[in-house]
């Protein structure tokens, strides 16, 4: 259903649409990021002309990418549903001399839709990847909190405390 490659003919008026998934362990760029080497990305891609001849890609991409939580250590999905729209240039000079609304994606060779997935993926992550302010604690804190829980004082404190409760 995703073709490999779009060849630079295969960019029509009317574009077609593409969709199916990708690997996210298959991305050069994106698996050194992931907290596990597993999920995948779909992806849905039109490539078509515009009114004055350009190469257009349109599309979306969807994902819940596995991302270790900088505060608590533990991993979590970061949710990805982006939609795109990008001109394909051979060269980043090209891409210089679009409309400035027109987003450059450049590309020598034949545009491979794994590539444009993985762009757009690296382009939604967060720059710090947290869980939501409030969902997690740091490591150290919950470690401390586990020691004052299990410490014989704790315990010896519990037992005086219902002791006076129960006179
Ligand atoms: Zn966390």
């Amino acid at each position: 259903m995703l073709p490999d490659r779009l060849a630079p003919d295969g960019f029509a008026a009317s574009p077609r649409v593409y969709e199916g998934t990708l690997a996210l362990a298959d991305m050069p760029r994106l698996a050194p990021l992931l907290a596990a080497a597993e999920g995948d990305a779909w992806l849905q891609i039109a490539p078509g002309l515009d009114e004055h001849g350009r190469r257009l890609l349109e599309g979306r991409v969807e994902a819940a990418v596995p991302l270790t939580c900088q505060r608590c250590l533990e991993p979590y999905y970061y949710p990805v549903a982006e939609a795109f729209s990008v001109v394909v240039v051979a060269s980043e000079a090209e891409g210089e001399g679009l409309p400035p609304e027109l987003e450059p994606y450049v590309s020598a060779r034949t545009v491979r839709p794994r590539e444009v997935a993985e762009e757009e993926l690296l382009l939604a992550l967060p720059a710090v990847t947290l869980h939501p302010a409030g969902a997690c604690e740091p490591p150290a804190h919950d470690a401390e909190a586990q020691r004052e829980a299990l410490s014989p004082f704790a315990v010896l404190r519990g037992r005086v405390r219902s002791s006076e409760g129960a006179d």
